[in-house]
Order: C-alpha cells, then sequence, then structure tokens
C-alpha cells in the first residue's frame, strides 16, 4: 500500500489556474487525485484544465470568485447535485496588495482580508459541512512567512495570513474529531506572477536570495510534496499545524 496514494480523491484547490494552486494542484492529480480547478478568469481555468488534460490527469473545472459567499455556496450545491464530494480541499486562492498602512483605504483592507482568509473560512465551512457526516477529509489553507513575521507595506496580508494560522488551529479544534486533518503551508519566496516585480527588482532579489539559507527563490513545483502528504493518509494524526516550506527562511529571518 502506498501512504500517499491519493486514488478515489477529488480536491478542489482555489486559485489553481496558475503559481503555487497550479503546481499544487499538479502535484496531487500525480498522485491520483481527481481536480476541480478554481480561479476567478474562466478562459485561463479552462486552458490550464485542458493542458493538466492532455497530460491525462482527470480534471473538472469551477471558476467562482471565492470572496463571494454566494457563488462559492452555489459550487458547493452544483458539486452535491452532480455526485462530486470534495475529499481534499486546498484554500490557496489570494492576493497581495503591497502599500504603507498610511496610505490603505478600508476596501482595499477588506478586500485583500476577504480575499486571503475569509474565503478560507468560507470555502472550508461549505467543504466540512460534506465531510463531517462522511468522516473524512482533508484541508490544506495556504499561509505564509507572513503569518509568522511582520513586513513593511503588507499589513492586511500579514493579519491575514496570521490569520490562517490561528483558521487552522480552529478549524482543528472543532472538526479534527469527525475525521479532518485541517493544516497549513507557509512557502517562502516563491517564483509566481504575485512576485513578479519583486524577482524583477534586483535589491528585493539580492535580498531574498542573500537572507534565505538555501540561497535561492522557491519553485512553484516544490510545494507539491508537502501537499501530497498533507492530503494524504500518511498524515491522518498530524492536525493544525503549518509545514514551512521556505528553504530555511523562517528560521533565520
Ligand atoms: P498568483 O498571483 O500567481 O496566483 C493567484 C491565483 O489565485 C490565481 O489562480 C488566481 O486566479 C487566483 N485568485 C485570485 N483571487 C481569486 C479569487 N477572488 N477567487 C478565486 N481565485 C482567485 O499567486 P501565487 O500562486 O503566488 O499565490 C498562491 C497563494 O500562495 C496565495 O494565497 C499567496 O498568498 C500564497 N503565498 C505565495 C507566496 C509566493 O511567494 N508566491 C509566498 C507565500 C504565500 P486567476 O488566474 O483567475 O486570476
Amino acid at each position: 500500500m502506498n501512504i500517499f496514494d491519493l486514488t478515489g480523491r477529488t480536491a478542489l484547490v482555489t486559485g489553481s489556474s496558475r503559481g503555487l494552486g497550479l503546481a499544487i494542484a499538479t502535484g496531487l492529480a500525480e498522485a491520483g487525485a481527481t481536480l476541480v480547478l478554481n480561479g476567478v478568469d474562466a478562459t485561463r481555468l479552462e486552458a490550464t484544465a485542458q493542458d493538466l488534460r492532455d497530460k491525462g490527469f482527470s480534471v473538472r473545472v469551477a471558476a467562482f470568485d471565492v470572496t463571494d459567499e454566494a457563488a462559492v455556496v452555489a459550487a458547493f450545491e452544483t458539486f452535491d447535485k452532480d455526485g462530486t464530494a470534495i475529499d481534499i480541499l486546498v484554500n490557496n486562492a489570494g492576493i497581495q496588495l503591497r502599500k504603507p498602512l498610511v496610505d490603505l483605504s478600508t476596501p482595499e483592507w477588506q478586500r485583500v482580508m476577504d480575499t486571503n482568509l475569509t474565503s478560507a473560512f468560507v470555502v472550508g465551512r461549505e467543504a466540512a459541512k460534506r465531510m463531517i457526516p462522511r468522516k473524512n477529509g482533508k484541508i490544506i489553507n495556504i499561509g505564509s512567512l507572513t503569518s509568522e513575521l511582520a513586513r513593511a507595506t503588507v499589513a492586511p496580508y500579514t493579519v491575514a495570513k496570521g490569520g490562517i494560522k490561528m483558521l487552522t488551529r480552529s478549524m482543528t479544534a472543532e472538526w479534527a474529531e469527525h475525521g479532518i486533518q485541517i493544516n497549513a503551508i507557509g512557502p517562502g519566496y516563491m517564483i509566481t506572477d504575485m512576485n513578479k516585480a519583486l524577482i524583477d527588482n534586483p535589491q528585493f532579489d539580492a535580498w531574498v536570495k542573500g537572507r534565505t539559507p538555501a540561497k535561492r527563490w522557491g519553485k512553484p513545483e516544490e510545494l507539491a510534496g508537502t501537499a501530497v502528504y498533507l492530503a494524504s493518509s500518511a498524515s491522518n494524526y498530524v492536525s493544525g499545524q503549518m509545514i514551512y516550506v521556505d528553504g530555511g527562511m523562517i528560521s533565520v529571518l
């Protein structure tokens, strides 16, 4: 028996049209899972899904905005109607906004909180409602180094990611007894669209390479193994944890 095997499991990964979500989804598919990809840009989402289907994976799409509660609820009702049981949920969708606190408007603050934190509660709640009667499920929330550390110009993101750490523990406090394991992954500085401006900034690039013990940015596919572990029976007694995949950065910052 392969304890990492995800054959027969269905995984919904929010924000999986590109970046870390796509890398995580690909890893779960390679371990045998059927995928439900999510994003807001329906055209990009379908193109990503087709690419994965061409590689032989079983993939469907559910385009919805994770900040739109009615859309989230409707998506799960559609899953119910067509008999799709979500066994694995990865709350990955997120946005970054770099602005000093004094210049930040309340709607900007709220948008970052809604996308990075409240969405994980809403999508997690809808998933857990269905997992609890089945006594089985895996939820992986995507945190960040900023789940632990504050940095200038990213206050709402930091507050949201700190919240992800406690949301992961709060979900564990309520749902672990129902056979659901909820854990988090805290990526370090990874090469994705979200960080494009930082990667292209020589000073920031040098800072990341200098401060990360591994001396380099992370590649999205380097999250896949941790996601497969947390989605599989290999982690059945691991609950409420945040695993940092960061080239060692949390140890030295
Ligand atoms: P990207 O910007 O590269 O990709 C973001 C993904 O999220 C896209 O698929 C996008 O969909 C989707 N998305 C954004 N907003 C919504 C929404 N409202 N509803 C549904 N989907 C949405 O980001 P990354 O891959 O870099 O980041 C993924 C996660 O990892 C985020 O939570 C981020 O905070 C976290 N993270 C990233 C780090 C990094 O270094 N990159 C480090 C630590 C954490 P679409 O294509 O339709 O726009």
